[in-house]
């Protein structure tokens, strides 16, 4: 089906786009590095105006009969698609971890299983949309559903296929046919999800992938004028631009964006599980939106607690993500490398003392220390900003009220993380946080069916059960008068 193969781990993947169920290459390419050792994987398409047009004009072709399905004909193909990711998970593991640097043993076991959960969970959800009503006194209510039209989905390189599946199954299920953007940086598994979807059955023009640099591929889909919705996941800056285009068109948009998240340990807490799950934050090297990385301690257990969160963090081994021991891969590319690197510098220049870590590692050329700050001024632009790298910050706090303020004291919202054993104290806290999800006593459960999403600079609206549905559906309410039809 392809002209241009790549081999990866094993793996052949097209390099070009998926539009209109056929592969489209474009003269312009872009290089595809692995972060784990600099390897040359890919030379992939890049589009731009054109091969952005042409993925739009097929997803609104192919709108009307995917969209006349109804949720009963979509569910079979789209349960299809989601057990040909199952079968595929250990390629997909492989390429993802050679592209962008996460574990592999996570995405076996955890990220991979979870796209194709993505979409079958979404599949089975929609089912429940049918046949919903509101009785009035004097009407019934008939609330529709109707698919929204043609998504453009943008992902980013920390979690492509996890990432991009959490879109792409519930703009599917909805009706919607889609465009995906993937990240520049990692572009691989979304472009075998394509493979794979196709596979399943999924209609030409359905479901297509459009590769390419931001500026070029992602700013001409967004800003192209028959599109419907445009849910985005990336930075905050990337999302202010994005907004603009959406804004001219009224394109509702979805974002979910960096994040600066809280993690708070009170005298209460049972402090091994909190060290643990600390030193945790520093996994993937830190490239986590939702990574807890301001470390809030409750001043009495500030020692005792330093000591367990030391301990745990000297087990985080950092290496090849391909080796079971390791905890902390690769940063993503040499110019992130020297972002995060940026930041630690000015840290230090700021005043700030670093209790560990601080320094590239003794390892390849993008792997970075674990590294925790103290001294830390909450103004300074190293409590203030997101790094996005195996850095975190310590800081104390003497009650509720201080802990609250240090919480909050960020643009961002995204999310928070607080051990205590008090019910009390935790909710009362947790309640006067400002984030789209609070862990207490936990970190990372995010159930399908719950609401996911960012405050502030975090965000805009929310993903995850109904809250999709809302978002990539065009709801519609039939208000009938009782008694009216003969
Ligand atoms: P990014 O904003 O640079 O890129 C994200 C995507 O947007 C990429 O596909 C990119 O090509 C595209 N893009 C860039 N410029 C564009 C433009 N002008 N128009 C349209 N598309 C454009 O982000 P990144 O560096 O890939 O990802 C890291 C960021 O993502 C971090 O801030 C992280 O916190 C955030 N993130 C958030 C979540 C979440 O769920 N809240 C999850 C993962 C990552």
């Amino acid at each position: 089906m392809a002209d241009n193969i790549a081999k990866v781990a094993g793996v052949e993947i097209s390099t070009d786009h998926y539009i209109d169920g056929r592969r489209v290459a474009s003269p312009d390419r872009f290089s595809d590095l692995s972060p784990v050792d600099g390897s040359h994987l890919a030379e992939v398409s890049a589009g731009g105006q054109a091969e952005a047009g042409a993925a739009v004009t097929a997803a609104r072709k192919a709108f009307p009969a995917w969209a006349a399905l109804g949720p009963e004909g979509r569910l079979p193909i789209l349960k299809r698609f989601a057990d040909g990711i199952r079968a595929r998970v250990d390629e997909l593991a492989a390429v993802e971890t050679l592209d962008n640097g996460s574990l592999l043993g996570g995405n076996v076991h955890r990220v991979v299983p979870r796209a194709a959960q993505n979409i079958e969970f979404f599949a089975d959800w929609a089912l429940k949309l049918e046949g919903h009503s509101i009785d009035s006194p004097e009407v019934v209510n008939h609330v529709r559903y109707d698919p929204a039209g043609v998504a453009v989905l943008v992902t980013p390189w920390n979690a492509p296929l996890m990432l991009t599946t959490w879109k792409v199954g519930p703009a599917l299920a909805a009706g919607n046919t889609i465009v995906v953007k993937p990240p520049e940086w990692a572009p691989l598994t979304c472009s075998l999800m394509a493979d794979i979807a196709h596979a399943a059955g999924i209609p030409a023009g359905v479901l297509n992938v459009v590769q390419g640099i931001g500026e070029a591929a992602g700013d001409a889909l967004v800003k192209h004028p028959d599109i419907d919705r445009v849910s985005f996941t990336g930075s905050t800056d990337t999302a202010r631009l994005i907004g603009q285009a959406a804004a001219r068109s009224i394109t509702p948009m979805s974002s979910e964006l960096g994040g600066k998240s809280p993690f708070i340990v009170c005298a209460d807490a049972d402090l091994d599980a909190a060290a643990q799950t600390v030193a945790g934050q520093y996994m993937n090297a830190g490239q986590v939106c939702l990574a807890g990385t301001r470390i809030l301690v409750e001043k009495s257990i500030e020692p005792v607690f330093l000591a367990k969160v030391r301990d745990a963090a000297s087990h985080m081994v950092v290496g090849d993500p391909r080796d079971r021991d390791t905890r902390v891969g690769p940063l993503i590319t040499q110019e992130h490398f020297d972002r995060v690197a940026g930041f630690v510098d000015r840290a230090k220049a700021d005043g700030a003392e670093a209790l560990w870590g601080g320094s590239r590692a003794n390892f390849g050329a993008l792997y970075f220390e674990p590294t925790m700050f103290t001294n830390v001024d909450p103004a300074s632009e190293i409590a203030q900003r997101e790094v996005f790298g195996p850095v975190l910050t310590w800081q104390t706090f003497e009650d509720d009220d201080e802990v609250i303020a240090l919480a909050n004291g960020t643009d961002y919202g995204l999310a928070g993380t607080l051990f205590s054993r008090s019910e009390a104290r935790a909710m009362r806290i947790a309640g006067k946080v400002t984030a789209g999800t609070l862990w207490v006593n936990c970190f990372f459960v995010r159930d399908l069916a719950a609401p996911f999403g960012g405050a502030r600079n975090s965000g805009i609206g929310r993903e995850g059960g109904a809250w999709s549905f809302d978002f990539y559906s065009d709801i519609k309410n039939i208000s009938v008068r009782k008694g009216s039809f003969a």
